[in-house]
């Protein structure tokens, strides 16, 4: 066993542990558990955790369905919602491996990501990556079902002497904390019962990691405290959605940001302008794997601080992506605003440090920035700059996604077909459906 690993064993004994929960994800960025005795933690770093397959969304065929689990050791964390005075589950993330092959199952989204991560450090990079989930924390009915009413609305701020939701939001920091989150700041975000949680940066892998681990733990969290947190893109209409901004950067071997060129106006290198031109070219594509639900296309209207447009700024909120304002040359970097949090962290990322290195290795040029507000202009002043619009639906963001090379390879020949098989599928099923929406408005109109 390596010094990790054996570690874990160590403290498997000290905190009475009694249940490991291996983790992973499926395509769609579903947690998946598989739960074992402790005892077997020593076997599961030595041999591996044998699993089946074929009920995970978008693993393997029927007939070729073992795969086996190998925790990160790394990744042992102590579930704050399980934990009693003696006697607490703990979980680890893993690998997945095919077990005919003994090989990186190719199926698996961390392994898209690590590729990634691979491509970036033959080109001399590691990547850092920083999210901004927001979400929204509703109320439950008396069934325990969530309803969309939210949890600081109706004058509750005139009723109440304290902001109910800010002890909610306390306790998901305080077990976030106690998984070994750094988080950074935590915020009541501009919509009615909806939050925000930023934390640290930390390297793409380790980003992807929590963000999985994130969605978990707030809903475990809220729903101690009655509520039903939801990272659904966007709930209410009319009012803003959740995104998961993502700051992007690049450090070379020696610890250096590559991003940052104290020269320049917008204190950007020409890697970081190179890699920015990248994600705007790939745009359209990387939307079906960052903004992969029927419901990801609501949020991306003009009008609730969400992009549409093809541009990037170093000023407003209303670009793909902008460039926030660097206190140290290490924090130059860039922000993905598009993202929203029903994406699989893995994937989402993958595509997006891969657009950035297709940026840098074909040298792309970057457009200037755009300064005014995009949603303000029309359609003649889009086409004077030259800025482009997203995809307005899952169809059309999947068809981008099938007609570029880069973002599809990317994902994979095992993810990349079977991603788009479930997407154009969610998406007929929604096209055939009628809404409520219809039904309001022409049942007794027609
Ligand atoms: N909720 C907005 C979005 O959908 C972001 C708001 C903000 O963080 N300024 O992206
Ligand atoms: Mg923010
Ligand atoms: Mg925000
Ligand atoms: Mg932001």
């Amino acid at each position: 066993l390596t010094t990790a690993e054996q570690n874990v064993l160590d403290k498997i004994e000290t905190e009475d542990v009694d249940f490991l929960r291996l983790q992973f994800t499926d395509i769609l960025g579903t947690v998946k558990n598989v739960s074992v005795p402790a005892r077997q933690a020593e076997k599961a770093f030595t041999e591996g955790i044998y699993f089946d397959g074929s009920s995970i969304e978008g693993f393997v065929r029927i007939q070729e369905s073992d795969m086996r689990l190998k925790p990160d050791p790394e990744t042992f964390a102590i579930l704050p919602w399980r934990n009693d005075e003696n006697s607490a589950a703990a979980r680890m993330i893993c690998d997945v491996y095919d077990t005919t092959t003994g090989e990186p199952f190719e199926g698996d989204p961390r392994y898209v990501l690590k590729r990634a991560l691979d491509r970036a450090k033959e080109m001399g990079y590691t990547v850092n990556a920083a999210p901004e989930p927001e979400f929204f924390l509703f109320e439950e009915d008396e069934d325990g079902y969530a309803t969309t009413t939210t949890n600081d609305a109706g004058g509750y701020f005139d009723l109440a002497p304290k902001d109910l939701a800010s002890d909610v939001r306390r306790d998901i920091i305080y077990g976030l904390e106690s998984m070994g989150f750094e988080v950074e700041a935590s915020h009541h975000e501009v919509a009615e019962g909806q939050h925000e949680i930023n934390f640290e940066y930390d390297d793409a892998l380790t980003t992807a990691d929590n963000v999985a681990t994130f969605r978990t733990v707030v809903r475990a969290i809220a729903a101690q405290h009655d509520y039903h947190a939801t990272f659904m893109p966007k709930p209410i209409p009319k009012i803003n959605g959740s995104g998961m901004h993502t700051h992007l950067s690049l450090f070379t071997e020696g610890g250096e940001n590559a991003f940052h060129d104290g020269d320049d106006e917008f204190d950007l290198s020409e890697t970081a302008h190179s890699f920015l031109a990248g994600i705007l070219e790939h745009a359209p594509a990387i939307t079906a794997v960052s903004n992969p639900t029927v419901n990801s296309y609501k949020r991306l209207v003009p009008g609730y601080e969400a992009p549409v447009y093809v541009a990037w700024s170093d000023r407003n909120r209303s670009a793909l992506i902008r460039k926030p304002a660097a206190r140290t040359s290490a924090a130059s970097r860039v922000e993905a605003r598009f993202p929203d949090p029903s994406c699989n962290p893995y994937l989402a990322f993958a595509a997006l440090i891969h657009a950035g290195l297709d940026g840098i290795e074909n040298d792309l040029d970057c457009p200037d920035p755009v300064r005014e507000n995009i949603y303000e202009f029309d359609e003649q002043k889009r086409e004077e700059y030259g800025i482009e619009t997203l995809p307005s639906n899952l169809g059309g963001a999947v068809d981008a996604l099938e007609a570029d090379d880069v973002i599809y390879d990317a994902l994979g020949d095992h993810v990349a077909p079977k991603f788009v098989e479930a997407k154009n599928q969610e998406f007929e099923e929604y096209l055939i459906d009628v809404s409520q929406w219809e039904l309001d408005r022409y049942l007794e109109t027609f």
